[in-house]
């Protein structure tokens, strides 16, 4: 097993991959910018490197810097978390050329995930459903709206790099399509630096539904559950619960049995998502694969009772899955809600802020993962998740009625927050059945913001 783990992130991810190394008796290293010295990572840990100025690309983006402080600090490990370099394949191969291991698969596959594009002709080849769309990548907005007509409108045009719901457009008029091409690429070139794009049939009112795998290096793959990530505003997710309200034991089978085969296929190891879209006729198709821990893995930690981190070091360590998928039982549902520093009321500008009083929720199946604390300015450069609130219940309506005290417990006073929004959204019929499509927010936003106290109660 490893001796010390470099933790090249920041926040409360930071902080759970932490927690897992020092359960394995692993000795973890934190890394920070200047502008997060006072970042709860930084506070509890043993060893904490600054790495570089405040802004992402010569901090937590800063590959070089990160290999420097692992090899000084006798590190033989590196965990990515999310975001930042979790999905940057170059990276990956620079911790195999440097002898240090990557908490993740192989550089080549996160590579091949990593273009969209090819993934979806990977998943086409080993007979998993993809969405209907162009045969890899369109070279410009002439064959794009040639491909469009062939597929039918709506469209989704999409970029090849894209992730965090960036570079996506969609297209219900044809006479608007070279336009709204050249928009998602020049967004894509912004945010990826790539201008490849591709293109799907638009699911109307689609599901989505995920999977979680975990694979080792003995060949063992099983997953782990769906999670239903529908919530969502601009194609980021903001709840997510498991198991699915709207998938049938059979047709979680088959999914369930798609994402091993799409991880198969990709020849995975470690942790892994598959994502997919469900339309209302219950076709489920593949859109892409994320290579790295997930923002909502405590959901499935609660129901599956299997640490996902900890499993996610052992097998980077060379070590088997301990169990098959005979073994994995979920039980119970989890709901999760991603609270953010931002205002609602203010079309979610980030709220980088002092956090005046705090005030963290507990009890019976409730678990918050944060890096924040009383008195802690929230930085300005980065995403604007704070904590995590995840709470676990033997049936759905006790996770729901659990959900909303927890929400009701937790105070954050000093930046504008979203949990009004997410304990308001527990109230809504739709959320309260579960048939919630990920067209939600668009349709329910406005109507919810405008709720007064009263409405709540009327749902309830
Ligand atoms: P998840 O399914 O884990 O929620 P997201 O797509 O929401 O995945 O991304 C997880 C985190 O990574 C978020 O904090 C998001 O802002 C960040 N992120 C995702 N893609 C990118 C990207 N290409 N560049 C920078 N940050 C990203
Ligand atoms: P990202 O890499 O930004 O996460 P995804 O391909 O996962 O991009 O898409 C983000 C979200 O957009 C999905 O969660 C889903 O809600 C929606 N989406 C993606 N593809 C389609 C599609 N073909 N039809 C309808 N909705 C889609
Ligand atoms: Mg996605």
């Amino acid at each position: 097993m490893f001796k010390r783990l470099l933790i090249a992130n920041r926040g409360e991810i930071a902080l759970r991959v932490a927690r897992a190394c020092r359960e394995l008796d692993i000795d973890p290293v934190m890394v920070y910018s200047e502008a997060d010295r006072d970042a709860l990572h930084v506070q509890l840990a043993a060893h904490a490197y600054c790495i570089g100025p405040a802004p992402a690309q010569q901090s937590y983006l800063n590959g070089d810097a990160i290999l420097t402080v692992a090899k000084a600090a006798g590190c033989d490990a590196i965990h990515p978390g999310y975001g930042f370099l979790s999905e940057n394949a170059a990276f990956a191969q620079e911790c195999a050329d440097e002898g240090i291991a990557y908490v993740g698969p192989a550089a080549h596959v996160i590579a091949t995930m990593g273009n969209k594009a090819a993934a979806r002709e990977m998943m086409k080849r080993a007979g998993v459903p993809v969405v209907p769309g162009s045969d890899g990548s369109v070279a410009n907005a002439h064959e794009g709206a040639l491909v469009a007509k062939e597929i039918g409108y709506p469209v989704l045009i999409k970029a090849a790099a894209g992730g965090g719901g960036r570079g996506m457009r969609r297209v219900y008029d044809p006479d608007r399509f070279e336009e709204l091409f050249e928009e998602a690429r020049a967004e894509s070139r912004a945010c990826f630096n790539d201008d490849e794009m591709y293109l799907e049939k638009l699911i109307v009112n689609p599901h989505h539904i995920e999977f979680q795998i975990l694979a080792d290096s003995q060949g063992t793959i099983v997953h782990l559950g769906d999670r239903d990530c529908s919530i969502q505003r601009r194609g980021q997710k903001m709840i997510e619960e498991t198991p699915s309200h709207v998938l049938s034991d059979e047709l979680r089978e088959r999914m369930g049995a798609a994402a091993v085969a799409a991880a198969r296929a990709a020849g995975y190891q470690n942790a892994g998502t598959v994502e997919f879209v469900l339309d209302h006729t219950g076709e489920f198709y593949f859109i892409e694969m994320n290579t790295r821990i997930q923002v909502e893995h405590p959901i499935t930690e609660m129901v599956s009772d299997v640490d996902l981190v900890r499993e996610q070091i052992r097998v980077a360590a060379g070590l088997p899955l301990g169990f098959t998928q005979e073994d994995v039982h979920i039980k119970g549902h989890a709901i999760e809600c991603r609270v953010n520093a931002e205002d609602p009321m203010c079309n979610f500008a980030p709220s980088p802020a002092r956090i005046d009083f705090l005030h963290v929720p507990g009890g019976m199946g409730v678990r918050v993962d944060t890096g924040i604390y009383q008195g802690y300015t929230v930085p300005a450069q980065y995403d604007s998740l704070i904590a995590k609130l995840d709470v676990w219940a033997p049936t759905r309506l006790e996770a729901l009625r659990r959900c909303r005290r927890a929400l009701e417990e937790l105070i954050v006073e000093g930046p504008a927050t979203n949990i009004d929004l997410l304990h308001q959204v527990m109230y809504h019929p739709q959320f309260i059945h579960g048939t919630y499509t990920t067209s939600f927010m668009d349709e329910h936003l406005q109507e919810i913001l405008d709720w007064n106290g009263e409405q709540k109660k009327v749902n309830a």
